[in-house]
């Protein structure tokens, strides 16, 4: 008989905050500078340097343990996690340890159309290490030597531990997705597990299905990209299920995950907390927030992506529309940009055209949403003619193009295109009259009930009126003037 195995899934999530220095000096963190220019004696762990906290840092983190449910500690202890390794200068991590800043929260994903309720042990704060640039090969394996790039190091992080809650890929993988778009809506972080400033890792055991106790569990490194954590997990848990079903026993470990083969490999037998030496940061006193501080800090609590999307659907925007404002941060501030200066025109029209037409348009235009000349103002200004129908939908795509060229507003615009779209009955019926008798085929065709004909004739009432003439207005009139024939 073989047994069958449940998978059991905890997951470590490094996250950096997006804050503008670094967590004990004022060194800066924008990514992708010369190495080694964003130092100083601090993060350099000179003797005799001394940490100073980022006030902001600590913010971000608070709102992100609220974010997750999490009760925020009055008290917390920045420690030294002690270890050697070249990107390490001070020799010691500082993260938060035995007292962390956040503990005990959730996180509730969608997989399969059901709610499953993940639980979030603790958040705590650290600071980055440094980078290694393997030369002569993409990993340590295969370089001739290595260099040291300082300028991640010190970078703030938080560290959110998920209870041993998750049961299969899916669910890690949805737990990493909401994870995500929470953390980047709440604008702590970017969000982009390719360049590393959220990194996942995987904690995988086995368990007999049915059986309650839980198995001896790996942890897996260097997963970063959705696939790569449903991969790694697909391969760790054929790996343990092999050695389970062979007889064996897992050994509690340390695997890096390797994206081109699909497997993972054995770094280090698992080291504990005390191999670490933990103690107390003699330069940091304890993280002391006050009710009156915790108070300041969550009064600007920012809107959460459950609580977006409910409000856009109240507008009665699309599912798929949601989606898609939720993932794109710029676009989403356009759009609500858009929203404070409505006035007539419904968010629903808004969000078509922004997510549709304007996103096209801008897309392979360096200025985006961020800073185009069509400012919300002006956009809005030009749908509000659409919406008014003085200028028709084709209208709208040419002078918006115009508008993104340009920047001039609506009514400059329509001016310059020789004026509004002709929605004056008076002024279609001769044009109409005309195109009819010109085509007494057409008209008899229509007569005998092929209604698709009319078009030919709103394609000539079109070319006679320079795409003025308001469509629908000429589609009724063309019915009413046949019906007379
Ligand atoms: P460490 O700090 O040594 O990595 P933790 O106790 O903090 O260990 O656990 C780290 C992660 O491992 C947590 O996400 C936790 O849910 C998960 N985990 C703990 N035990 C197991 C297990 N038996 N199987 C799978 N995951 C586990
Ligand atoms: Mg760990
Ligand atoms: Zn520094």
């Amino acid at each position: 008989m073989t047994t069958t195995y449940e998978m059991v899934i905890g997951l470590e999530v490094h996250a950096q905050l997006k804050t503008k220095t670094k967590l004990f000096c004022g060194c800066s963190t924008h990514f992708g500078d010369a190495v080694n220019t964003h130092v100083c004696p601090v993060c350099l762990g000179m003797p005799g340097s001394l940490p100073v906290l980022n006030k902001r840092a600590v913010e971000m983190a608070v709102i992100a343990g609220k974010a997750l449910n999490c009760d925020i500690q009055e008290t917390s202890v920045f420690a030294r996690k002690n270890y050697f390794y070249p990107d390490l200068p001070k020799g010691y991590q500082i993260s938060q340890f035995e007292l962390p800043l956040c503990l005990g929260g959730h996180l509730d994903i969608v997989v399969d159309d059901q709610i499953k309720r993940i639980g979030i042990t603790r958040i705590h704060m650290e600071e980055d290490a440094g980078k290694l640039l393997h030369q002569g090969s993409g990993a340590i394996a295969g370089s001739t030597h290595s260099l040291v790039d300082l300028n991640r190091a010190c970078t703030p992080l938080i560290e959110i531990v998920s209870e041993p809650d998750i049961r299969s890929a899916a669910e890690a993988r949805a737990y990493v997705e909401s994870l995500r778009i929470i953390l980047r809506t709440i604008g702590v972080n970017d969000g982009n597990l390719e360049e590393g400033s959220m990194r996942v890792d995987v904690n995988l055991s086995l368990r007999p299905s049915g059986t309650s106790k839980f198995g001896t569990r790996t942890e897996v490194k260097n997963v970063n990209s959705f696939r790569s954590i449903e991969r790694a997990i697909a391969s760790e848990f054929a790996r343990q299920k092999e050695i389970l079903d062979a007889g064996g026993v897992v050994i509690q470990q340390t695997r890096n995950y390797h994206d081109d083969t699909q497997t993972t490999t054995a770094l280090r037998d698992k080291e504990e907390a005390h191999d670490y030496r933990y103690f107390p940061d003699p330069d940091l006193l304890p993280l002391v927030l006050s009710k009156l501080q915790l108070q300041d800090i969550l009064a600007n609590f920012p809107e959460l992506p459950e609580q977006i999307r409910h409000r856009y659907l109240g507008l009665v925007l699309t599912d798929s529309d949601v989606v898609v404002l939720l993932e794109d941060m710029t676009m989403r501030a356009y759009f609500e940009a858009c929203l404070k200066v409505s006035g007539v025109v419904p968010a629903k029209e808004i969000c078509k055209w922004v997510v549709g037409d304007l996103n096209a348009f801008l897309k392979d235009r360096p200025e985006g949403f961020a800073s185009t000349m069509a400012t919300p103002e002006k956009f809005v200004g030009l749908l509000a003619l659409l919406v008014a129908g003085t200028i028709s939908g084709k209208m709208m795509k040419d002078l918006l193009q115009k508008m993104i060229e340009t920047g001039q507003n609506a009514d400059v615009l329509l001016t310059q295109s020789g004026g509004a779209q002709v929605s004056d009955a008076s002024e279609l019926i001769p044009v109409i009259e005309k195109v009819l008798a010109a085509n007494p085929d057409v008209v008899e065709k229509i007569k005998s009930g092929k209604s698709q004909s009319a078009e030919f004739l709103m394609g000539q009432v079109m070319k006679e009126t320079r795409g003025k003439a308001k469509p629908d207005l000429v589609r009724q009139i063309i019915a009413e003037v046949i019906s007379k024939y």
